[in-house]
């Protein structure tokens, strides 16, 4: 194989990767009988490490059942005067179970005509049968074109066109002959690289077809003649316009969302912070002292727009989140540290409500490498949340470990949470029914925001609760990063 292909494939593994990414190449040698698969063909196939295998090693993975029809395909396509392709649709035995693949080849010969490899695609198609299409449609159709092409960028022959592409017509012409050269410039310069570096590539490349753009993944790979000369080279492409253009809409989506939160931060938070600051000085008697009937106006003025300005930051928090736009500063914290601290900014809350707070911890508890400023924040979130809904008794942060977690319990005596409602209270913007008695309610955001911090630093909020006896929300942290 010549070189790593550019950037890193999808796992094959995956919907995802299937879908992105769906195959990788082999290359089985006529004279000495062996066979190379690129790093893609070994994920698909199972078979881990790198380097040229037996074709008896190669056949192993085969199942058993679809082993003679693999074999009569390969001698077929050896036969002399034969077509000269490969193309089986077979099971392979995975560790991980059996996957569908559909392998397509072509053979190469040398100057004088005699066929010296067979090189081609696998593909895997197990997505394509699992999802219910009948099986027939799954296994005829390839989605995947595989080109050969010369060091003029002329196609020598071409295999399972796309309808957007006359494949009878192509042979012997370049792409920018076939169409306007402005429309597959992308397509042509990935073809140039490989042939004039000498290496193998991989890359998205757009091609306009009919006035529209269209996405294929294209991956190409040089050929070489006996010298060790590039003589020409193959692509296999995948029409990938679909998850391209969703991706591309979510986006744009998400990035309108943060163009609009960061319009409401500017027009609603300044003027906030003015009006809040106004209330401020006449509370303080600046320009005059104003009469105390008139100070309590002002005092709802303060606590409204104290309100107000937390809303607008947890909003704000909750879109940078969602749109993955927070990174982690990650420090190293001693777990009891960023307990005491989060208890500290809540003794005062917890004292005005009559409430016992109490810190639990252990000796010997490992430090933690994590965004330490961001775990004290989501401690006070449940704290708030526990200390806002407890009527009389204790809150208390216990901190222990069990196995690679650091486990941060807020536990209350407070109203509890309904069964029913426990996987409701992580999404966005819900809040319990009044009937619930929970008279002092939020805006229906700490939750949401303390749980995507949780996943941000890798950890998880586990909760367990009874009505009337109250809560227990767990903050789970990983102890190495
Ligand atoms: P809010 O700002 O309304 O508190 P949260 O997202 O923090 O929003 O919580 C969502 C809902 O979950 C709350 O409205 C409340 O009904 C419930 N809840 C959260 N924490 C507790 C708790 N410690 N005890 C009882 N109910 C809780």
């Amino acid at each position: 194989m010549n070189g790593e292909p550019q950037s890193p494939a999808p796992d094959s593994g995956t919907p995802e990767g299937a879908r992105l990414d769906p195959f990788g190449w082999w290359e089985y040698d006529l004279r000495n009988g062996r066979v190379e698969w690129d790093p893609r063909a070994r994920r698909i196939l199972g078979i881990p490490g790198s380097g040229v295998l037996t074709l008896d090693r190669a056949r192993s993975v085969i199942h058993p059942d679809d082993l003679a029809l693999a074999d009569a395909v390969l001698a077929e396509a050896l036969k002399p005067g034969g077509s000269g392709h490969y193309s089986v649709q077979k099971r392979i035995n995975r560790a991980d179970g059996d996957r569908w693949v559909r392998t397509i080849g072509h053979i190469q010969h040398d100057e004088d005509g005699e066929p010296v490899r067979l090189i081609g695609i696998v593909e895997d198609i197990t997505y394509a049968v699992d999802a219910d299409r009948p099986f027939e449609s799954a296994i005829t159709g390839s989605d995947i074109i595989l080109a050969h092409y010369d060091t003029d960028l002329r196609y020598t022959w071409v295999y399972n066109a796309d309808p957007h592409f006359e494949a009878h017509a192509a042979v012997g012409h370049r792409d920018d002959e076939l169409a306007p050269p402005e429309s597959v410039a992308e397509l042509t310069a990935l073809k140039r690289e490989t042939i004039d570096q000498d290496r193998e590539l991989s890359r998205v490349v757009e091609v306009i077809v009919a006035g529209e753009p269209r996405y294929y993944t294209v991956h190409a790979r040089p050929l070489h003649g006996p010298s060790g000369a590039v003589v020409g080279a193959v692509t296999a492409a995948a029409e990938v316009t679909e998850p391209v253009l969703s991706e591309r809409a979510a986006r744009e989506a998400s990035e309108a969302k943060s163009r609009l939160m960061s319009l409401v931060s500017h027009e609603l938070r300044t003027p906030l912070a003015g009006i809040l600051g106004h209330a401020d000085l006449l509370e303080q008697g600046v320009p005059v002292e104003i009469p105390e009937e008139a100070l309590e106006h002002v005092r709802r003025i303060q606590t409204g727009v104290t309100h107000m300005h937390a809303l607008i930051d947890e909003l704000l928090t909750f879109a940078r989140l969602e749109a993955g736009r927070e990174r982690p500063e990650v420090n190293t914290v001693a777990p009891a540290d960023v307990a005491r601290e989060a208890i500290s900014l809540v003794d005062g809350a917890a004292r005005e409500e009559g409430l016992d707070l109490r810190l639990e911890t252990v000796d010997g508890l490992p430090d933690l490498r994590t965004d330490g400023r961001r775990v004290v924040q989501l401690l006070v979130n449940l704290l708030g949340n526990a200390i806002k809904y407890t009527e009389d008794g204790a809150v208390t942060l216990r901190v222990e470990r069990t196995g690679e977690h650091c486990l941060f319990h807020v536990i209350d005596t407070g109203i509890g949470i309904a069964e029913d409602h426990l996987d409701k209270i992580f999404e966005p913007f819900w809040r319990a029914p009044r009937s619930d008695g929970s008279g002092r309610r939020g805006n229906g955001l700490g939750l949401p925001v303390a749980l995507q911090t949780a996943r941000l630093l890798n950890g998880d909020i586990e909760v367990s609760s009874r009505v009337g006896e109250g809560s227990r929300l767990t903050l789970h942290l990983p102890l190495t990063d």
